[in-house]
């Protein structure tokens, strides 16, 4: 399914994402663009990151967020405070108030949500760069919500703009790497055209996520390219290592917090 990835103005003149159909009473997200705030390119743990974390969260009427030093690797953390949560490519959260961000410039984001049998919320975020990709980042984060007790059947995930189809060229050693670590299927995520290798992050994704059990209905690409869409989303790319972050940041408000 493609489409479904709504731009809107965030109240201060900025272009800011999002679902609809991640949209569940109390459950917030976001997907910020290049009109800010910019995460910035500092690594992870650096101390300029809590400034612009903890802005977008109260915006959106969390208390906090947090968030990972990406690694392009496969660690699944689970959140319970807000800040810096340590080296990994995914973070899930259930404690009320506290969002899961993740930055990028470039590499695809998928925001996940979900419920318990009991009504309570579950949700994450994967940061899906090729390597994490390959590593089955998504697989694993949806692995760690199944665990929580969250019900397949209620999980619901959106992929954020990212390098797309169109643009995202890579070398014959990628490939090779998907198809060691993936199987043969993964053969279909590579396209050649004039000479170069293409690789689909959407579509890996996607199938990441059916294999852990969400409906085809479930799973939004929102199917804008930050290479083409350059305007729109940083580019590591286009811009180089100086490029900014864009985030992607999901959460529950505490019961009785509205919204903004
Ligand atoms: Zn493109």
């Amino acid at each position: 399914m493609s489409g479904g990835f709504v731009l809107a103005d965030d109240g201060l003149g900025r272009r800011r994402g999002g679902f609809p159909h991640l949209d569940a009473p109390g459950l917030v997200h976001a997907v910020t663009t290049r009109d800010g705030p910019d995460l910035g390119d500092e690594p992870s743990h650096h101390p300029a990151h809590a400034a612009p974390a903890g802005a977008l969260a109260v915006a959106l009427g969390l208390d906090g967020a947090a968030w990972a030093f990406q690694v392009h690797g496969d660690a699944v953390l689970h959140a319970d405070a807000p800040g810096y949560a340590g080296p990994g490519d995914a973070l899930w959260s259930d404690r009320p108030g506290l969002g899961v961000m993740a930055r990028s410039a470039d590499c695809p984001l998928v925001l996940v949500a979900g419920e318990r049998p009991d009504g309570s919320a579950v949700w994450g975020v994967a940061h899906a760069s090729w390597r994490s990709t390959v590593q089955r980042i998504t697989v694993r984060l949806l692995a760690a919500l199944a665990q929580s007790g969250a019900d397949p059947a209620r999980l619901r995930a959106g992929i954020a703009p990212s390098a797309g189809p169109c643009c995202y060229e890579v070398g014959e050693e990628v490939r090779d790497r998907a198809l060691k670590e993936l199987g043969p299927g993964a053969a279909a995520f590579f396209r050649e055209r004039e000479g170069a290798l293409h690789f689909d992050l959407w579509a890996a994704n996607r199938d990441q996520l059916r294999e852990a059990g969400l409906r085809d209905g479930a799973i939004v690409t929102a199917g804008l390219c930050s290479l083409c869409r350059n305007d729109l989303f940083f580019s590591y790319r286009r811009e180089g290592a100086a490029a900014g972050r864009y985030a992607a940041v999901i959460g529950a408000v505490r019961s009785g917090q509205v919204a903004g």
